[in-house]
């Protein structure tokens, strides 16, 4: 399948989760067999090729992607959860919404020091959550070289802020 194959299986739900909201649903390529082998050996081909010792998914939607990617290339997963879900100690980070703010966390002791940790998510849009997920990530000793996503949101800038922290940036698509 193509990467246009791909985006015409996204469905865009309008007016979720607020009026005027264009939401990229991507509960239609994942529930298409071939559409989402076709996205998660995309995404895995690039995680390959950056040399992806470990990836990191952020709930919920990162946890699909990224743990299919993990298991293709072989290597671990990363959970990067919403604050209070993990049993053992945590690191944690909070980071500014739209409106209000949000915490993402991680269990240190599943990343070991000096790995080289691909993010994988469903979307980016400002790059809030995936900067955050990167500053955990940092934080337990792990490098993060790349992060890549199934949809690209140019307009709202979060690729841009990524590569100004050092990250690399690629997605399957973007929408305007
Ligand atoms: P950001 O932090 O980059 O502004 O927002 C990205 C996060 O919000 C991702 O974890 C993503 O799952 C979620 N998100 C925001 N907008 C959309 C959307 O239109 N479609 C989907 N599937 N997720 C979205």
């Amino acid at each position: 399948m193509t990467l246009a194959d791909l985006k015409a299986i996204v469905r865009t739900v309008p007016d979720f989760p607020a009026p005027g909201v264009q939401f990229r649903d991507i509960t239609t390529l994942i529930g298409h067999g071939a559409g989402f082998a076709a996205a998660v050996g995309h995404l895995a081909g690039r995680a390959r090729s950056a040399g992806a010792q470990a990836i990191a998914g952020m709930e919920a939607r990162g946890f699909i992607f990224g743990a299919a990617v993990a298991v293709q290339l072989g290597v671990g997963f990363v959970p990067v959860r919403k604050p209070g879900k993990l049993p053992a100690a945590t690191i944690g980070v909070d980071y500014a919404l739209e409106y209000g703010s949000d915490r993402l966390e991680v269990d240190p002791d599943a990343i070991a020091a000096g790995t080289s940790v691909v993010i994988v998510d469903d979307l980016i849009a400002t790059g809030g959550t995936a900067l955050a997920a990167a500053a955990l990530l940092r934080k337990a000793g792990a490098s993060v070289p790349i992060a890549l996503f199934v949809i690209d949101l140019p307009d709202l800038g979060g690729a841009e802020r990524l590569r100004a922290d050092g990250i690399a940036v690629d997605a399957l698509m973007q929408f305007e």
